[in-house]
């Protein structure tokens, strides 16, 4: 039986598609890979990666994980496979990134036959940058590939969307997602032991292996809970006329310590980024909220043109932030 992409979990049709494209030599250079956090968006970008130079291509299996390109590859090993990301504190890709793509892919790669830009998340890059990108994707060496990975490709230039086909990476069932945790992190097989608890794992998981890990990690499982708690009342509160009592106790529900602000405003921005989507259409895919009848309650009650206005405003207070702006004074105005 044939075998391709056994690191992705469900997703057959997908994975079936990849599997004739690498067959046929009919990649695209460039794909878009839409899904939600935690739905194995980056995984699959690499094992891709890894299925194009696998030193044991056959027609009934790729990748094969074992051999030195599929290690150096999944492991982050080469610097044939380049992660673009935001810089430290900033929550957008900027121009300067594309035109280090533009420069870095003019040279042929270094261990393996192809070099893999992965741009992540990739519905952050500034018009300017996607702009930029762009005269890279209309002319591309034959060794480039480019993932960009994102949440909605309906946020990205049209453009860029022209260059590079959407692929869409679904949640698993439940059954899918219980099997493959299991089998990866002892943690989970000790937390089925409690039938409660793993259920709310696996309901707050919804489908996404990334998410359900995550969950499982209880160090990074507290803050980002906080984040989220944080980011939710936050954007309740200030969906109706709030009194100046209710904005100073939003205000004191931020951390003390700018480190931590940060993120807390990344959390905010990516609530807001699901209501402004949900105004376009309810059935858009949200990476903030988990219950979509409660997402589009709250996205009634602001207006688009407010929803914009306080996700600039979030934006802008990161920014602030990020140039060592007082701390009070951000989030005072941030709130006004
Ligand atoms: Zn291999």
């Amino acid at each position: 039986m044939a075998e391709y992409f056994t690191n992705i979990v469900g997703n057959e049709a997908l994975r079936a598609r990849l599997a004739h494209d690498v067959l046929s030599s009919s990649l695209s250079h460039a794909y878009i890979i839409e899904g939600r956090e935690g739905s194995g968006r980056r995984t699959l970008a690499l094992n891709i990666a890894a299925a194009l130079s696998c030193q044991n291509r056959s027609a009934d299996k790729f990748p094969c994980l074992e051999c030195d390109a599929c290690r150096k590859i999944l492991d982050g090993k080469t610097p044939d496979v380049m992660h673009i990301v935001p810089e430290r504190d900033r929550v957008s890709i900027g121009v300067d990134a594309s035109r280090f793509i533009r420069s870095d892919a003019m040279v042929v790669p270094n261990d393996f036959e192809y070099k893999v830009y992965i741009i992540d998340p990739a519905d952050t890059m500034t018009e300017q940058a996607q702009n930029a990108l762009l005269l890279t994707l209309e002319e591309p060496h034959s060794y480039a590939v480019f993932f960009l990975i994102c949440t909605s490709a309906a946020s990205m230039l049209e453009t860029v969307r022209s260059r590079a086909p959407v692929i869409r990476t679904e949640p698993v069932t439940d059954e899918l997602l219980s099997e493959y945790i299991r089998a990866h992190d002892s943690r989970a097989v000790s937390l089925a032991a409690s039938s409660e608890q793993y259920a709310a794992l696996l309901r707050d998981a919804d489908g996404c292996i990334g998410k359900a890990l995550a969950l499982l990690d209880p160090k990074r499982q507290k803050p980002s809970e906080e984040r989220h708690a944080l980011a939710e009342k936050f954007v309740k509160t200030l969906a109706r006329p709030a009194s100046e009592q209710a904005r100073l106790e939003l205000i004191a529900n931020f951390s003390t310590k700018r480190d931590e602000v940060i993120p807390e405003l990344i959390a905010i921005s990516t609530a807001l980024r699901d209501l402004i989507l949900l105004k376009k259409t309810e059935s858009a895919p949200l990476c903030f909220y988990t219950d979509r009848e409660d997402a589009i309650d709250i996205s009634y009650r602001f207006t688009t043109s407010a929803l914009f206005a306080l996700y600039n405003k979030v934006s802008d207070a990161i920014d602030a932030l990020s140039r060592n702006a007082n701390l009070r004074l951000t989030l005072t105005a941030l709130t006004a």
